[in-house]
């Protein structure tokens, strides 16, 4: 039997770990904190549970190759049920509010009617948000054509509405391309971006399950700290405990910035690593979080998703002061009864969230300073409504958490006009080694996670496939592994 051992039980190590099993393998994961997940996860505080990661799920529509992948890893499935969002966001803007409905035509006849100079971009965008859910491939690549090179930010400011501009930016920001956000909101609309009901730790728990089903092994709070290499080849993974896991295969299912600056001797990194790193075009991402418990009923324009106005010396300067802010009345079990969790974000790039890495009394005081922030902007959003503080989280807990660099979690923000950067999921000169992580397509996300995975996982199963019956077959595979050596380096 094939042994693996993948290092990182997120989205990425589950599915390619999930993908070996059930062919056979005798698959190990060691996942340093002591659970499943990484991101996807959730914890617990005064009784309501904070859900750190779903917004939607992208893949929730039956039939589509995403689906069958989610189906295929245990996540979705016919016991599994979902969550249809009513709106995408709604904005509380100074001239009242504007909401994204999952009913194109109902979100463009009334941005149209709030600002009439605004008709024809506001229909151009709907139209091709339109094109993009139903569309024919042809319609689908001339949308994709006409709004490469726009941002977020330029289409803002081709308004004259000043609210509307703020309503286009207030998500995902001024700076991320047009593109994501008519990509985001098509499938809204087509219904392929869900919520799975259990929220994120319902998803990693089920492909925990899914991994334990097939006879994998989740060996928890446990670091790799080291690759080791023999003949150009990954023998074993060290960890902290001072064991040695061997492994035919190797999976780096954490951050590639870790694989490649700590787990392995210098000199395996990808030039694309270091070239989009050092691209200022492409910034990280993280963000700060504040939860909330709220007591029900909840003002009704608290639900879902809304995003308010708060201080903007208070927030990043990035945000313009908007606050992002998700209600869980989809989920009744994540609060004690009598109240709803609610969580505030506001999203960080570059140097902002390098300001947030760093723990000390001086973090302490600004994390407390956000808090009371969030908790004055909620206020005054929605009087009465009593909010208490129950959390907050920051760069500095991903980084801790995860481990990934500097405190990031969803790569790089790719801008308008630039084809998204990759990653290669092989290690050159390391033939048995592979990276799995959402890090290796843009925009990353959990689809992209688990691709990943499961390509790491195609890649080991074509290189190191299981012993055949016909040994013509084993000959071929000779070959093929001899003339795969040309790229090995000395170890
Ligand atoms: C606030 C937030 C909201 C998000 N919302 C969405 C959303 O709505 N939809 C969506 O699609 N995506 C969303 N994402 C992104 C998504 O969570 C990530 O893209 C995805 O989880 C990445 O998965 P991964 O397996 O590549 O990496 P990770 O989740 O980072 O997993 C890596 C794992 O490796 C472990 N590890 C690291 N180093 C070691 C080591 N040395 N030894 C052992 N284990 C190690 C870590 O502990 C971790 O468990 C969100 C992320 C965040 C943080």
């Amino acid at each position: 039997m094939k042994r693996a051992v993948v290092i990182g039980a997120g989205v990425a190590g589950l599915a390619a770990s999930i993908r070996l099993a059930e062919r056979g393998w005798d698959v190990t994961v060691l996942e340093q904190q002591a659970g499943p997940g990484g991101n996807l996860r959730a914890w617990v505080r005064q009784g309501h549970t904070i859900d750190n990661c779903l917004h939607w799920l992208n893949g929730t529509r039956d039939g589509s190759p995403l689906n069958r992948l989610w189906r295929s890893l245990g996540v979705l499935g016919d016991g599994v049920g979902l969550v249809r969002q009513p709106f995408f966001w709604r904005s509380y803007l100074s001239g009242g509010t504007v909401t994204m409905w999952r009913d194109p035509d109902r979100t463009e006849a009334e941005l149209c009617e709030k600002s009439p100079d605004d008709a024809r971009a506001i229909r151009r965008f709907f139209c091709d948000a339109r094109a993009l859910a139903t569309g024919s491939a042809i319609k689908r690549a001339k949308v994709v054509l006409r709004w490469f090179r726009v941002s977020l930010g330029d289409f803002a400011a081709s308004l004259f509405d000043p609210d509307l501009s703020t309503f286009f930016t207030d998500y995902l920001g001024g700076e991320y391309a047009a593109l994501g956000l008519l990509f985001a909101y098509s499938a809204f609309l087509s219904g392929d971006a869900d919520l799975p009901v259990g929220g994120s730790p319902g998803v990693a728990a089920r492909m925990a399950e899914k991994f334990a089903s097939c006879g994998g092994k989740l060996v928890t709070g446990v670091r790799a700290t080291g690759i080791v290499l023999k003949h150009g080849r990954a023998e074993a993974v060290l960890t902290d405990r001072g064991e040695a896991f061997a492994a035919d295969r190797v999976i780096a299912a954490c951050d590639p910035h870790l694989t490649f600056s700590r787990l392995l001797p210098e000199g395996y990194a990808p030039a694309a690593l270091g070239r989009i790193d050092d691209d200022p075009r492409t910034p990280h991402i993280s963000s700060l979080h504040v939860a909330l418990s709220m007591p029900d009923p909840l003002p009704p324009g608290a639900a879902w998703t809304t995003v308010i106005g708060g201080d903007p010396a208070a927030f990043p300067k990035r945000t313009g002061g908007r606050l992002i802010l998700r209600s869980f009345v989809h989920e009744p079990g994540f609060a004690p009864a009598g109240r709803t969790a609610m969580q505030a974000t506001c999203f960080l790039s570059g140097t902002d969230a390098a300001e947030w890495l760093t723990r000390g009394a001086e973090y302490e005081r600004k994390k407390a300073a956000l808090s009371s922030a969030v908790l004055d902007a909620v206020t005054r959003a929605f009087p009465y409504s009593s909010p208490e503080v129950i959390d907050a989280w920051t760069p500095a807990t991903y980084l801790r958490y995860t481990g990934a660099d500097k405190g990031d979690y969803i790569g790089w923000l790719v801008p308008a006009g630039m084809i998204p950067p990759r990653l290669p999921e092989r290690v050159r000169g390391i033939p048995n080694l592979s990276i799995a992580s959402g890090w290796c397509r843009m925009p990353g996300g959990l689809p992209t996670a688990a691709r990943s995975g499961v390509r790491a996982a195609a890649d080991a199963m074509a290189a190191d496939p299981l012993p055949r019956r016909f040994p013509g077959f084993s000959i071929l595979g000779g070959r093929k592994a001899k003339k795969r050596q040309k790229f090995d380096l000395p170890s």
